[in-house]
């Protein structure tokens, strides 16, 4: 087993191509280019991990070994990981990468599902709990086009899959411009109500916007989080903070060439 191993965690918002008067344009990837990038990193030997399977992942490497603390995986509140489910994650070269999406666009599920089963790829969606089979409220104000959010069919269906599903506050707030209290519920309500509607256990949270600082993160950890995601560029080393986790955000006008230059760049750093 090597003694370097390679944790990246991507960012993706929505699969599909984009809609012509979106304001955001980057933040789609086509179903042909997330099939592509899949296929790279599976023909270079990483092995598609959910966050909490990353952690314990991460933890068996860097804290000794250490297999005695148990992990409740997300898909079954029953479930956790066992010593033999972790060993048998473990890839000879090391490489492993989380693939993440933000917000819960249904387009996730209608275009991105299919590539990823087709590929044995288990993701982490971010949901905004409290627009489940709603529209995109928070960016609709910011002025984008009116986007479905999954619904709770299309949750339980990627939950019964194996996909994570993560928080990402009820309603998509800057976290560091809300009351400490308010931040909490956001956080709190979200990771509940997710748990309780999908019986699952929520162990990951993304920061929306990428807003975080060091209050907001200690309130992350106090609603019982194990860790999250920024969306500031790196990979995750050892030492690596989990409650500000760097990811590597792939966007529209991210070419093929300028995909493998982020996977292969951030490999530089060890
Ligand atoms: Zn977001």
């Amino acid at each position: 087993m090597t003694k370097n191993p390679k944790f990246i965690i991507l960012l993706y918002h929505k699969i599909g191509e984009y809609p012509k008067n979106a304001k955001f344009p980057g933040l789609y990837v086509t179903e042909e280019n997330f099939d592509r990038q899949i296929k790279y990193l599976k023909n270079h030997g990483y092995t598609f991990l959910t966050l909490s399977e990353l952690k314990a992942l991460y933890d068996y490497y860097y804290c000794n070994g250490n297999l005695d603390n148990k992990y409740n995986i997300n898909v079954n509140r029953q479930d956790k990981i066992s010593n033999d489910y972790l060993i048998n994650l473990i890839n000879e070269k090391g490489r492993y990468v989380g693939v993440t999406f933000d917000d819960g666009s249904r387009t996730v599920y209608s275009n991105g599902l299919r590539v990823m089963k087709e590929n044995g790829v288990k993701a982490t969606v971010f949901m905004v709990s409290g627009l489940i089979g709603s529209v995109n409220d928070w960016d609709i104000k910011n002025g984008e086009n009116e986007d479905e959010m999954l619904a709770m069919d299309d949750l339980k269906k990627m939950v019964n899959y194996g996909i994570e599903i993560g928080a990402h506050t009820k309603t998509h707030p800057h976290l560091t411009q809300i009351s400490p209290e308010e931040a909490y519920n956001e956080m709190f309500a979200s990771k509940n109500d997710l748990e309780r509607m999908l019986n699952i256990s929520v162990n990951f949270f993304a920061y929306p916007y990428g807003d975080y600082n060091k209050e907001v993160k200690a309130l992350v950890e106090k609603a019982g989080f194990w860790g999250a995601c920024i969306t500031k560029t790196g990979r995750v080393k050892k030492g690596s903070d989990f409650f500000a986790l760097n990811r590597i955000a792939v966007r529209h006008n991210t070419s093929f060439f300028k995909f493998k230059r982020k996977v292969f760049k951030v490999k530089l750093f060890y």
